[in-house]
């Protein structure tokens, strides 16, 4: 099953993006992490996207459409994956479109994560990372248990460069110019809208009452397949 993830900055994706994944067993897949992997390598894809990333700008499609096709063609998507953070335009939309019409996956399954403004600078000025094991806290919601540290290995928390409250408005704006037409071009097709607005685990029950019937129909669809092929 594929499963299309959209939402402004802070508005809740990676932590979502984790739980869908395992909900659905298949893997998340983010472009901002792949990106801040490879500029913490130092390799030059890592070295052209800093800049970018450091002001809060898109990387440019074509850069990101490759990433993201080249990633898609691994095995481990072949049963399904989720897109988090991409597309983010309509150029990319209409190249992913082209890469789901080729291969073997349903049409998507699109989820909107919807949180005002207000609540996003906030979330992501207290927001901390585990640059070890990628663990997301917030500092005002979902503290790590010791200061500063992350719960699953100890490791000491980060800030992302790009989560200040300048760099933060930056990106809602960019979000809003680039992303916001996406929601058009969706709108068409079963675009699911979820309040973001809650605690983590509302959220998880909502995408569960979302993403279960479609689930259930694709099993159905399966088993109806095996079946029509001489089973008897
Ligand atoms: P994120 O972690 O999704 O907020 O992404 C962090 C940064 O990576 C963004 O602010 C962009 O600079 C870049 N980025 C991630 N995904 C994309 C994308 N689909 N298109 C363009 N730039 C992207």
């Amino acid at each position: 099953m594929v499963t299309l993830l959209f939402g402004p900055p802070g508005c809740g994706k990676g932590t979502q993006a984790a739980f869908i994944s395992r909900l659905l067993g298949i893997p998340a897949i983010s472009t901002g992490e792949m990106f801040r992997a490879e500029r913490e390598s130092g390799t030059p894809l890592g070295k052209k996207v800093s800049e970018i990333m450091a002001q809060g700008g898109l990387v440019g499609d074509d850069i990101v459409n490759e990433v993201v096709a080249s990633r898609l063609s691994r095995a481990d998507c072949g049963a399904g994956f989720l897109l988090d953070g991409y597309p983010r335009t309509i150029p990319q939309a209409a190249f992913l479109d082209g890469i789901l019409l080729k291969g073997p996956w349903s049409p998507p399954a699109i989820i909107y994560l919807d949180v005002p403004d207000s609540v996003l600078v906030e979330r992501i000025s207290s927001r901390r990372q585990c640059p070890s094991c990628g663990r997301i806290y917030n500092l005002l919601h979902q503290p790590p248990r010791r200061e500063g540290v992350c719960d699953m290995d100890g490791t000491a928390l980060i800030q992302r460069e790009d989560d200040n409250e300048t760099i933060i408005r930056a990106r809602l704006r960019t979000y809003k110019e680039s992303t916001g037409p996406l929601l058009d071009y969706y709108a068409k097709r079963s675009l699911h809208r979820i309040d973001g607005n809650r605690s983590p685990e509302q959220i998880h029950r909502l995408l569960e009452a979302v993403l279960g019937p479609a689930l259930a129909q694709m099993s159905e669809k399966h088993t109806c397949c095996s079946n029509s092929r001489g089973l008897p």
